[in-house]
């Protein structure tokens, strides 16, 4: 991969065609060793948040060795690249034929369930194995996450208690899971999430070995600043001692976006503007789901493409790139006056939900990536950067 000083330099050098991703491994590095040296737990990364090689290399170099994959395809891939990885298969449905394989080919012990029908699968495509991780996923208030996930997993308490007794007399290891919801702004979401894993064990009445957390750690966005992370770890933590576990007992988290929001950019090429009007050459097929279908607000900032001096900040209309017209950023977004054809513009913090959310459709989806070395957006681990751009006020606005 090319490293360029900054994304300035790709416009000038480049005026690349495809939009381009700006790889920032020092941000990687920053989020991930955060969560190895700050957070007293085993972090999965959950790989379908963004599973590009170089995000993927970045977690492993900076020292995450457990993974969260969802699918056949994502054990395979990270089986693949890190011979010596924990992965866990934390999807709560999955095929037999990929439990199987997932098993026998690529050495996955840990597997996830909410119903007793998925255990039963998941203990005959396995062959009864007597080395099995289980985690017993339960249904939790997703209540102040950005992103509710509770509407299609989860076992109620009465549920969970029977599936974690099943499962006690054939797995090897049992736990307790949940998720609270992507983009979490609220850190008591863990104390009550985990009072209630605490009942689902009290009632199943058996020792469990592993408490998980799961994902929704959030990142920082242009209209979403969460609490400090250290506030998720002290919940987290005094949440851990009051349950109702053996003293060994693992704290175990699957982060995402919070590990590799940070990680990348977009730059996108404006391909035509009429007046306060722009088409860019990527949307809510492509990086942009959340910023369209959720209307997250995403900082950005514009960068000309011949090196001239931009205007004061206007209100704009975005459109993306297919002829599908709820293909728009909702609202308005600030970003300089005169924008023109060739111009860019820079989306920050897209690594989490980003590229691996974008599709085909409309013959787009294809894009380039380059390393950088400036920091110019807002974060949770590096203090002091971001000032830049907040400041002059490039964010996107209702
Ligand atoms: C998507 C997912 C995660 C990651 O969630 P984030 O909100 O991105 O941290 C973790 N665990 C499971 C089971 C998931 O499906």
């Amino acid at each position: 991969m090319h490293t360029y000083a900054t994304p300035y330099n790709i416009v000038r050098n480049l005026q690349p065609e495809l939009p381009t991703y700006c790889f920032r491994p020092e941000r990687v590095t920053a989020a991930a060793r955060w969560f190895v040296e700050k957070f007293p737990a085993q972090s999965f990364y959950a790989v379908k948040v963004n599973p590009a090689l170089h995000v993927l290399d970045a977690l492993w170099e900076a020292g995450i060795r457990s993974f969260d994959a969802a699918s056949e395809k994502e054990v395979q891939l990270i089986r693949g690249r890190f011979p010596d990885a924990r992965i866990a298969f934390l999807h709560p449905v999955k095929p037999r034929h990929a439990i199987e394989r997932a098993y026998f080919n690529y050495g996955v012990r840990i597997y996830v369930t909410d119903s007793v029908a998925e255990l039963n699968k998941i203990l005959e495509a396995t062959n009864f194995a007597q080395d099995l991780t289980i985690l017993v996923r339960i249904a939790v208030s997703n209540e102040g996450s950005a992103l509710p996930l509770s509407g299609k997993f989860g076992a109620s308490t009465a549920e969970a208690a029977e599936i974690l007794r099943l499962a006690r007399r054939h797995a090897d290891e049992v736990g307790v899971s949940f998720h609270v919801g992507s983009q979490a702004m609220k850190p008591s979401a863990w104390a009550q999430a985990m009072a209630d894993a605490s009942r689902v064990i009290i009632e199943a009445g058996v020792t469990v070995d592993i408490v998980d957390v799961g994902g929704g750690f959030p990142a920082i966005y242009a209209d979403k600043t969460p609490p400090e992370m250290d506030d998720y770890v002290a919940m987290v933590m005094r949440s851990f001692e009051n349950m109702f576990v053996l003293e060994n007992a693992e704290l175990w988290c699957e982060p995402g976006r919070a590990l590799v929001a940070e990680s990348e950019s977009l730059l996108v090429r404006v391909d035509l503007a009429k007046g306060r009007e722009i088409y860019v050459n990527d949307g809510s097929y492509g990086a942009l789901y959340d910023a369209v279908h959720e209307g997250w607000k995403f900082p950005m900032r514009a960068i000309s493409g011949d090196g001239r001096k931009l205007g004061r900040m206007v209100e704009y209309t975005v459109y993306g790139p297919t002829c599908d017209s709820a293909d728009m950023l909702p609202g308005k977004v600030w970003l300089p006056a005169g924008l023109t054809e060739g111009d860019y513009v820079e989306i920050g913090n897209i690594g989490a939900y980003g590229r691996s959310m974008s599709t085909q459709f409309n013959g787009f989806g294809e894009s380039e990536v380059a390393e950088v070395q400036d920091s110019p957006w807002p974060s949770l681990y590096v203090s002091a950067v971001g000032a830049e751009v907040i400041s002059i006020g490039s964010m996107a606005t209702n």
